[in-house]
């Protein structure tokens, strides 16, 4: 399935902004007002949710 997802967020690995959860991964800011910052992983199904969101219609 390819997925031009990313452009739904800021990737701000840039910055170094680790999860405070896995330490692993980057944290990612979700574009729309009071989003905030979700880690891909930990937060997996937020993200999902959130990208569908985007997604149009069936
Ligand atoms: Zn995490």
């Amino acid at each position: 399935m390819t997925s031009d997802w990313t452009k739904h967020y800021l990737d701000l690995s840039h910055l170094v902004i680790r999860c405070k959860k896995c330490r692993t991964h980057a944290m990612v800011m979700l574009s729309g007002k009071g989003r905030g910052t979700i880690c891909p992983e930990c937060d997996s199904a937020k993200l999902q949710k959130q990208l569908a969101a985007f997604l149009p219609a069936p």
